[in-house]
């Protein structure tokens, strides 16, 4: 297809785009437009969407503005792609994006902070004598601002050997330090404390007094040279080893960390207080003694976004403009749904589908026109309540003189596009075709859309028989965040949907389910969280599958002649891997104010192993090879080693069949993520009752991959096991035996069972705001 020329061309137009499974190809999208990217999980959307089109204009964007990137951008590697045309510069705001630190909060995210401090900076009332303060003394990330006490975090942390060393029975060289971290960089820390002379041997209880001081509070941090052991395995050479005492690395993470799990972690060990100075709110005491319509702006940042708007009026010239500017800022927030968080709501604790449409919200007043903005599922989370104030918010970017494209499964979405560009007809390489771009009403007929048969088809869903419960588990009464007192019922032996907005306090709710409670049995949480951080992990490490490859490998004549083991085949330990990456495969790249990024490594390109391992092959490939299969692949490949068999065939039960072996967790989105754990589970033999409880299980997924999903779960249900989901997606709702609807609307204004039954009953609630769109689907 050749491109027209013409200087008011108004479409985006694509030529032999080849990201990943895509097949050359070709595509038109209208500029100025709501264009919605559909077809089912690995399909190729994000690939088109974000891989080529996004990465395509940031690659622009960084060649105009920093000159010295290209190389690294070289380095990178471009989208493959023939030719863009019309392409504006764009904005993504993606999910996957990295976790925001512990320090930014919804205030911090949607800028609205620093408009408030500037309220109380040029308008609040000050104290008889007070100066007028800087709006940066009303930051608690600031040195001016901070509460000198607990530095700005509100809350003081203190560890004690107790928490440190839970069982003062063991020896180090035994674990007594279980604030430590695992592995290489635990037993390092035992080897210095040997070559300083403490004896790692004698229980903990044993050791003087000062000397566990020492080692568990000591700042200082000294540095020696450590002599490892050698071991089968890998044969290290002396090292400079640094001590650091158990406090001093606890804090270190819990205060730097981006893991969130890291974190939690180090939380473990931590007992934590509201600061005795500023009494939390973070603030030094000259920043609180400022007020603004009788509130202290720590006050004002612990409101709900939907009082504080109703809170901020202003006298005078100067605080009306700030204050009208606040406001007009905040209702996009809360027409969005979000209008239950604070400005001061940590945005860790926030879920992926919160901060998108804070994100999303905060764009609307940036001024910018003429960018492409490219989303990633921005329905995630959202009740089908909420999905018309979204389309409204779409709409008001696009008004403002932008083009919007979402990747996106939420039908309701999909229907309000003003562009369709579908991709298929299935995943990995039985996808990568655009089988229709075009106003949504032209995809009926196409004959190979999965989207065509959910988008158009009218029947009512099949009646399923409601399972009868096989006791209760009762939870509760339940007080946290905005529940106050709820007792929860909880079928066993059926499937059970939790509903509500967002904020209503659903996962609240959820997450007081624990192993302690009768009938609960062995409990399993599916959630979305990533598998791994680094590259290091993948799908095959995750599963355990690889161990067994790996024999399959060691085992072979080749591995036997050169006498190969199995750790020969790994690449996380020194033998077989390529050294340059340590068998990342790829080497970071640091961009100087950009975000860091991986390249594909300049000696292996990308095969982890070194030349020697990878002269081993088992029928006819290579290690590196194997990782390269995707599930499917694998599974006709191993289909005569019932190990590798049996986790291959779980995988694609749960539709994950295009994903390659080794493929790195960094590359997963959390809805792939969450159905590899879920994979994970279902492989396990299972002895007695399961009680499985899943956060939103159909988020990244298309109404093609939700029927595989939820015939997955339902079999759990069917072979006697108790599932609880929380759902926005009502064809799910409509499918379950029991609904807890909880609301009626978000924070203070939620935290009530607002109806609890079977779905028909359900959607005859006059209460419930889920009640009418459940009623829709039941016909
Ligand atoms: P969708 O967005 O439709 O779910 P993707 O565009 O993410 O699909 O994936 C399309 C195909 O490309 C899949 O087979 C997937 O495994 C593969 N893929 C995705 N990301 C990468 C990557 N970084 N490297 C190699 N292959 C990838
Ligand atoms: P849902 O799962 O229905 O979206 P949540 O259970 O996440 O709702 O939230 C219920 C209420 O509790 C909301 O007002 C929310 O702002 C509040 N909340 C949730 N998590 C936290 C937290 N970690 N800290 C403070 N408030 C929270
Ligand atoms: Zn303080
Ligand atoms: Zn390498």
């Amino acid at each position: 297809m050749p491109i027209p020329h013409g200087s008011h061309d108004p479409y985006v137009r694509v030529r032999g785009a080849s990201e990943h499974n895509l097949r050359g190809v070709d595509v038109d999208v209208p500029r100025d437009v709501l264009a919605v990217f559909t077809g089912v999980s690995g399909s190729g959307k994000s690939s088109l969407a974000f891989g080529t089109i996004y990465a395509e204009a940031q690659r622009r964007y960084f060649e105009s503005v920093a000159p010295y990137a290209r190389r690294l951008i070289h380095q990178v590697g471009a989208p493959k792609v023939g030719e863009i045309t019309g392409l504006p510069p764009a904005v993504s705001l993606q999910q996957r994006r990295s976790t925001p630190t512990s320090r930014s909060s919804v205030g911090t995210v949607t800028n609205l902070s620093n408009s408030l401090r500037m309220l109380f900076s040029r308008a609040g009332d000050y104290p008889p004598g007070a100066e007028r303060l800087d709006s940066d003394a009303f930051s608690p990330n600031t040195a001016a601002g901070a509460c000198p006490e607990c530095h700005g975090l509100g809350r003081v942390h203190r560890t004690t050997e107790e928490l440190l060393v839970p069982d003062p029975s063991l020896s180090i060289r035994e674990g007594a330090i279980a604030a430590w971290p695992g592995a290489w960089q635990g037993k390092n820390l035992r080897d210095i404390l040997d070559t300083l002379g403490h004896d790692v041997d004698r229980p903990w209880r044993e050791l003087p007094a000062r000397e566990r001081e020492w080692i568990l509070f000591t700042d200082e941090q000294p540095v020696v040279t450590v002599h490892p052991v050698r071991d089968a395995e890998r044969i290290q050479r002396p090292y400079q080893g640094t001590y650091m005492s158990a406090r001093r690395y606890v804090m270190k993470t819990f205060s730097d960390t981006k893991s969130p799990t890291l974190r939690a972690k180090a939380e473990r060990f931590l007992t934590s207080a509201p600061c005795p100075v500023c009494g939390g709110s973070r603030l030094r005491a000259e920043a609180l003694a400022v007020t603004f319509a009788g509130h202290t702006i720590a006050e004002l940042a612990a409101l709900p976004l939907t009082e504080l708007g109703r809170a901020l009026h202003g006298d005078g010239e100067a605080a009306r403009v700030l204050t009208d500017d606040l406001r007009s800022r905040v209702a996009p927030v809360v027409e969005l749904g979000l209008g239950y968080l604070s400005l001061d709501r940590p945005a860790p604790t926030l879920s992926a589908g919160e901060l998108q449409r804070l994100r999303l919200a905060t764009q609307l007043r940036s001024g910018l026109f003429g960018v492409v903005y490219v989303l990633d599922e921005p329905s995630a989370g959202l009740h089908p309540a909420d999905t018309e104030a979204l389309l409204t918010v779409l709409d008001r970017l696009k008004g403002a003189g932008n083009s919007v494209f979402v990747v996106e499964h939420h039908l309701d979405v999909v229907r309000g596009a003003d562009w369709l560009v579908d991709v298929g007809p299935r995943a990995g390489e039985h996808g990568g075709q655009v089988l229709h771009s075009g106003p949504v009403a032209d995809l009926e007929g196409v004959p190979d859309s999965a989207t065509a048969r959910f988008l158009f088809d009218r029947s009512p869903a099949p009646v399923r028989e409601i399972r009868p419960a096989r006791g209760q588990l009762k939870v509760g009464p339940v007080t946290r965040h905005n529940l106050s007192g709820v007792t929860a019922e909880f079928p066993l032996g059926v499937f059970t949907a939790v509903t509500g907005v967002s904020g209503s306090g659903k996962s609240t709710l959820i997450g007081e389910v624990t192993e302690e409670l009768d009938g609960v049995g062995r409990l399993v949480r599916v959630d979305q969280k990533p598998i791994g951080r680094t590259p290091r992990s993948n799908l095959a490490t995750y599963t355990g599958l690889f161990d067994v490859v790996r024999k399959v490998f060691a085992g072979t004549d080749g591995a036997r002649r050169r006498g190969y083991g199995v750790g020969r085949f790994s690449f996380n330990v020194a033998g077989g891997r390529c050294e340059t990456c340590q068998g990342e495969g790829f080497v970071s790249v640091e961009l100087l104010f950009l975000p860091s990024t991986y390249a594909p490594c300049p000696d292996c390109g990308g095969a982890r192993y070194n030349p020697e391992t990878l002269e081993v092959t088992y029928r006819e490939r290579n290690i590196a090879q194997i990782l390269d299969l995707t599930v499917e692949a694998a599974a006709g490949f191993f289909a005569d080693t019932p190990a590798v068999a049996r986790s291959l065939a779980t995988l694609l039960d749960v539709g994950l069949g295009y994903l390659r072996l080794g493929q790195p967790a960094t590359e997963l989105s959390g809805g792939e993520a969450q159905r590899i754990k879920l994979a994970g589970e279902l492989q396990r033999v299972r002895r007695g009752h399961t009680f499985y409880l899943l956060d939103e299980p159909t988020t990244g997924l298309h109404p093609a991959d939700v029927e595989v999903l939820m015939r997955q779960l339902h079999g759990l249900v069917d072979a006697g096991h108790t599932v609880v989901v929380v759902e926005h997606d009502m064809s799910v709702v409509a499918g379950a035996d029991w609904v807890i609807d909880l609301g009626p609307g978000g924070g203070d204004a939620g935290g009530h069972i607002v109806a609890a039954g079977p779905p028909a009953e359900v959607a005859r609630s006059a209460a419930s705001r889920t009640a009418p769109y459940l009623a829709r689907q039941l016909v």
